[in-house]
C-alpha cells in the first residue's frame, strides 16, 4: 500500500483534478488517496463560519453558496453525472449546522464539509475514469478526542478503524479526507491548519505503508521558499530529524507533525512536483546524510512576549514552569525562547489565542510585547551568510549556534 496527498493547491479547478487522474491511475499497487479542501475553501469556511457566528447570516448564505457553486461548476467541467452535482454541498448551512456554544466546536462542523466534498467529487471523478475506489470517512474512522480545532488522535483506535475498513473492503484504491476527524459522539473535528500532510503520515503509519507522497506545487524541499528567494536548490534527501527542524522551524512545505508517524515506522516520505510528475523530489527517510547547502526558514507573524519579574525575586526554574503552563493551557505555539537572570522572552505565533495568555501572564510578571515580526532560522549558516543577513534587516534578537542563525526581524 501506498499513501499520496493531494493538497488544496493541485485540486483547485477541474485541470488539477485530472492531474490526480493521471497520477492516481500510473499507481499499479494499492493506494489511499487523502485529498485536502479545493484551492482555498478552508479560508472561505473560517469566513462562513465567522459570519454565522456574528449572526451575520446573509453574508454567511452568500459566502457558503459561493463555496458550492465553484465546486459544482468543477464537477460539471469534469463531466460528472448530475445526481453528483448536487450532492456537492447539499446541506444547508442554517437548517443542518447548529449554532455550537463553542466558537471552535462550531468551526469544526462547518470546516470540515471542505474536505468532505472534495473527497466525494474526486471519489466521483476517479470512479467515472475507470478507476474504481472506496470512500473512507475520517469523521468515523480517525478517532480523536474534543479538542476542536487541534484534536488529538487516539492512534491505538484509529489503526485499527481503519485496518478493519481497508481489509473489509475489496477496493484497492482508497479516496479520504486529510486534516478531519470525529469524537466518539459523533462530531467532526480538525486538526489544525494544513493537517492534511499529518493524516496521510498518520495513515501510512496504521498500514504499514510502503511510502507516503505529498504532491505539492513545488520542485521538492527547496532551501527556501521560492516565492521569497530567486535561486533556490532541491534538497534531494534528508533525514527524519533533519525535517523535523525544517518544519518546526515554519518550513511551509511540510507539516510538523507529519515527521513522526513515518519516522516510527521507517516509512519514507516523498515530496514530489505535482506538475511534473515524472521528476523524483525530494526523499524524507532513514538516512546518515547531513544537507549540504544552507537553509533558509521563515516563520511568519510572530509576537516576541517578554515578562520581566515584579520584583527582583526572580527565579528562573520556577518561573519557567509557571510560565509554559500558561502558554500550553492558552495553546501558544513557542518558536524561538530567550532567558536572561531577570527576563523570558518567548517567541510564538500570533493566534487569537495570545492576548488572553498575556493577560493571565500579567498577574505575575511585567510583559511587553512586539509584534509583526518574523522568525528566520537559518541551517548550516557560517560567519558570512550572518553578516550578509543582518545588513539590511531590522533585528530584535539574534540566537545563534554553530550551525544555526534564528533572527527574530521586523516584517
Ligand atoms: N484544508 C486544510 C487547510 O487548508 C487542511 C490542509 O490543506 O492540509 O488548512
Ligand atoms: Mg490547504
Amino acid at each position: 500500500m501506498r499513501v499520496y496527498k493531494f493538497g488544496g493547491a493541485s485540486v483547485k479547478d477541474a485541470q488539477g483534478i485530472a492531474n490526480v487522474l493521471r497520477i492516481v491511475a500510473r499507481e499499479q499497487g494499492e493506494l489511499i488517496v487523502v485529498v485536502s479542501a479545493i484551492g482555498k475553501t478552508t479560508n472561505a469556511l473560517e469566513r462562513v463560519v465567522n459570519a454565522r457566528w456574528e449572526k451575520r447570516d446573509e453574508d454567511a448564505i452568500r459566502e457558503y453558496e459561493a463555496i458550492r457553486d465553484q465546486h459544482r461548476t468543477i464537477a460539471r467541467e469534469l463531466g460528472l453525472d448530475e445526481t453528483v452535482v448536487q450532492q456537492l454541498f447539499a446541506t444547508n448551512l442554517i437548517a443542518d449546522i447548529p449554532l455550537a456554544d463553542n466558537y471552535d466546536e462550531f468551526y469544526d462542523q462547518v470546516v470540515a464539509t471542505g474536505e468532505l466534498n472534495s473527497s466525494m467529487l474526486l471519489s466521483a471523478y476517479l470512479d467515472a475514469n475507470g478507476v474504481s475506489n472506496e470512500l473512507l470517512s475520517m469523521p468515523h474512522l480517525l478517532l480523536t478526542d474534543e479538542t476542536f480545532r487541534e484534536a488529538r488522535v487516539d492512534t491505538a483506535v484509529s489503526a485499527e478503524n481503519v485496518r478493519q475498513a481497508i481489509e473489509q473492503s475489496g477496493a484497492h484504491v482508497f479516496v479520504t479526507q486529510g486534516f478531519i476527524g470525529g469524537t466518539a459522539k459523533g462530531q467532526r473535528t480538525t486538526l489544525g491548519r494544513e493537517g492534511s500532510d499529518y493524516t496521510a503520515a498518520l495513515l501510512a503509519n496504521f498500514v504499514d505503508a510502503e511510502s507516503v507522497t505529498i504532491w505539492k506545487d513545488v520542485p521538492g524541499i527547496l532551501n527556501a521558499d521560492p516565492r521569497l528567494v530567486d535561486n533556490t536548490i532541491l534538497i534531494p534527501e534528508l533525514s527524519y530529524g533533519e525535517a523535523v527542524e525544517l518544519a518546526y522551524s515554519g518550513a511551509q512545505v511540510i507539516h510538523p507533525k507529519s515527521i513522526r508517524p513515518v519516522e516510527n515506522k521507517k516509512i519514507p516520505l516523498y515530496v514530489r512536483p505535482f506538475n511534473t510528475p515524472d521528476e523524483q523530489g525530494s526523499v524524507i527517510y532513514e538516512t546518515t546524510k547531513r544537507v549540504d547547502v544552507p537553509v533558509y526558514i521563515w516563520r511568519k507573524n510572530q509576537k516576541l512576549i517578554t515578562m520581566r519579574a515584579k520584583d527582583f525575586s526572580f527565579i528562573l526554574e520556577e518561573s519557567l514552569s509557571h510560565i509554559f503552563d500558561i502558554i500550553h493551557r492558552h495553546r501558544l505555539k513557542v518558536s524561538l525562547i530567550q532567558s536572561s537572570a531577570v527576563t523570558i522572552s518567548v517567541c510564538v505565533d500570533d493566534t487569537r489565542y495570545v492576548p488572553e495568555a498575556i493577560e493571565e501572564l500579567r498577574d505575575a510578571f511585567k510583559v511587553t510585547y512586539n509584534e509583526g515580526l518574523s522568525l528566520l532560522t537559518i541551517r548550516g549558516t557560517s560567519p558570512e551568510i550572518l553578516k550578509k543577513e543582518q545588513e539590511h534587516r531590522d533585528i530584535l534578537l539574534t540566537q545563534t549556534t554553530r550551525r544555526t542563525a534564528r533572527l527574530v526581524v521586523k516584517e
